[in-house]
């Protein structure tokens, strides 16, 4: 196993398509052994072919099990061929250090993909690991979350300060709705925070 260089942003690569795999040989199980090391070297919980210069249709991930044991899973060829529900919430890239922006994605996906040895299999995944298969998807179609992102990308700190931020501005009309006796604006507003605040959706990927 090696680790290889992941390219960054800006680098034409990320924004190519990738070709379907075709042969399950050592040289494939090498590559997914490689990006397997590489994505826990950068702590990432997914990695995509592309993301270190191969244009081939293959990501990797490993969003732990409930024991936070390692896990990691590899898809060949994969296609998300069911989607239900949505989550809105921070994402990161390994391509772009440093930066999170606000995503929505599916709820829940089911992805059919083939192993390393070509066998086919299907697995429905839900929140972080959804993310995470939408993201990696997206890669092996030269998209990066900079286009799905709904607020501009910008560092963790800034991210937090900013949510901070809105909480204030938010608690200061809490206490007037409260003053107004106005109870239906009071909980639009914690739920609304709730959703702008949720760092266990981070995915760097
Ligand atoms: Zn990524």
């Amino acid at each position: 196993m090696a680790i290889r260089k992941i390219l960054h942003e800006g680098d034409p690569t990320l924004l190519k398509k990738s070709r379907r795999v075709k042969r399950f040989d050592d040289r494939l199980a090498t590559l997914a052994d490689d990006m397997i090391e590489t994505m826990y070297d950068s702590d990432g919980v997914g990695l995509a072919a592309p993301q270190v210069g191969v244009l081939r249709r293959l990501f990797v991930m490993d969003v732990m099990d409930s024991e936070g044991e390692e896990e990691p899973v590899i898809f060949v060829n994969p296609e998300i061929i069911a989607e239900d529900g949505v989550q809105r919430g921070i994402e990161g890239c390994l391509s772009l250090p440093g930066l999170v922006g606000v995503v929505s994605r599916p709820l829940t996906v089911t992805i059919r993909a083939q192993d390393i040895d070509g066998e086919y299999f299907e697995e429905t995944y839900t929140g972080l690991a959804a993310r995470c298969v939408c993201h990696e998807t997206d890669h092996l179609d030269g998209i990066l979350y900079r286009r799905r992102s709904e607020t501009v990308l910008c560092t963790r700190e800034e991210y937090e300060e900013e949510v901070r931020r809105k909480a204030e501005i938010e608690a200061a009309r809490q206490e007037e709705g409260d003053a107004s006796d106005d109870d239906t604006v009071s909980e639009l507003s914690a739920d609304e925070e709730c959703h702008d605040a949720m760092p266990e959706d981070e995915v760097d990927a």
